[in-house]
């Protein structure tokens, strides 16, 4: 049967693997080797649950959008991630990683981040455990993101400062792998989004798919069926987006709709779209679409959100496209902001503006009246609200 979840060495179709330098082997090979027999153990199935339950808030509601569905005549529910512990999905990663990494026997952990979200994440679950936590971040994000910085440090994390390149996410990037060479014995490297050779992909995507698991049966409690007939994510990496696509890949009944941030538009040189934008490459140790130029130098991607403003896409995501398994729709800054409000004024939600571009597309895509579309909100708006103010001087 054709499927459009990895198979053993990790490919979507054409696009995924593992391509690392030798020195990173030994890290990877270890864990491919261990994470399916890990996840399936009872006694790490049991602790991951426990904890999605007690500690993170699961399951997080699946919201039927009274007013929202009015206003676009299509019957809309909202898959609530917003309400997890720290206010956005990429928890349920976190945690299961570090579940994984005990189970390894690791006493170390290294992340990287950009805005900071997965940074903290990745502290927050660290503390939990009692787990030393090293951060990587470029010395530019550290002096724009603040709050977040702060927040790790709170948290028990040490931020080293990526002091090369063009220090943001990138440098920090190649700071966290060179330290996962130095230390493949007793560390621990947390991605945070199904990015980077397998397993990761597959792996954060096992720990998302929670996300769908609900779903289908909240849905099946309140409609009677546990397919929607359309279920929506934005996606940067893609984590949230693979979570919420994860149960129904394989059932052609229910369409699949990623949002893109087009950021002020795709042909205005300031974009993160990368499926109408990027082109087969090599990031991060894995084959996927990327925004590059001609002789394949990745191009500084751009959205108004900094979760979305990754050159890349997973390669689970760059399958969905490229088979035409998904529908993929770019939403620019404008549209995002104006959505967000929206919600805010319509259902008493603010939502982080990631997921904002995800609920904008109702403005562009049209439903009919008895379709059920579930769009998974995948984070709060807290973290986004001097954006707001500025955006609409509020
Ligand atoms: C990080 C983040 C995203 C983007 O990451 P994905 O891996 O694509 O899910 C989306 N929404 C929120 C709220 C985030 O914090």
């Amino acid at each position: 049967m054709k499927t459009y979840q990895a198979d053993e060495k990790g490919y979507y179709g054409e696009f995924g693997g593992a391509y690392i330098p030798e020195m990173l082997y030994p890290n990877t090979e270890e864990l491919r080797q261990n994470y399916i027999r890990i996840m399936e153990e009872p006694s790490f199935k049991k602790e991951f649950d426990q904890l999605l339950k007690d500690y993170i808030g699961r399951p997080t509601p699946l919201y039927f959008a009274d007013r929202l569905s009015r206003k676009y005549n299509t019957k809309i529910y909202l898959k609530r991630e917003d309400l997890c512990h720290t206010g956005a999905h990429k928890v349920n990663n976190t945690i299961g990683q570090i579940l994984m990494a005990k189970k390894l026997g690791k006493n170390r952990i290294i992340a990287e981040t950009g805005a900071g979200q997965h940074g903290v994440a990745t502290a927050t679950v660290c503390a939990l455990m009692g787990i030393e936590c090293i951060v990587y971040m470029g010395e530019i994000d550290i002096a724009r993101q603040a709050p977040n910085v702060a927040r790790m440090k709170m948290l028990g994390a040490e931020v080293r400062p990526a002091l090369s390149g063009s220090r943001t996410l990138k440098d920090a990037t190649n700071e966290a792998i060179r330290d996962w060479i130095n230390n493949p014995v007793d560390t621990h490297y947390i991605i945070g989004s199904v990015v980077g050779p397998h397993p990761y992909p597959d792996m954060v995507a096992r720990f998302q798919s929670v996300i769908s698991e609900e779903i289908k049966w909240q849905l099946k409690e309140k409609e009677g069926r546990e397919n929607p007939d359309y279920v929506v994510a934005c996606v940067g990496g893609g984590s949230n987006a693979a979570g919420a696509f994860y149960h129904y890949l394989d059932i052609p009944e229910v369409g699949i709709i990623a949002v893109e941030a087009a950021g002020k538009g795709i042909d205005s040189g300031e974009s993160a779209a990368t499926s109408a934008l990027g082109k087969v490459g090599i990031i991060h140790g894995s084959k996927t679409l990327l925004m590059q130029t001609n002789d394949g130098q990745i191009t500084e991607p751009y959205s108004i959100s900094a979760g979305l403003d990754y050159p890349g896409v997973g390669p689970m995501h760059a399958n969905l496209f490229a088979s035409g398994r998904g529908e993929f729709i770019s939403i620019t800054d404008d549209d995002a902001m104006n959505a967000g409000l929206l919600l805010s004024k319509m259902e008493g939600i603010i939502p982080a503006i990631e997921s904002s571009h995800a609920l904008a597309i109702l403005e562009h895509r049209k439903f009919k009246p008895e379709d059920i579309v579930v769009i998974n909100l995948s984070g709060r708006g807290d973290k986004d609200l001097n954006n707001y103010i500025e955006y609409f001087n509020l």
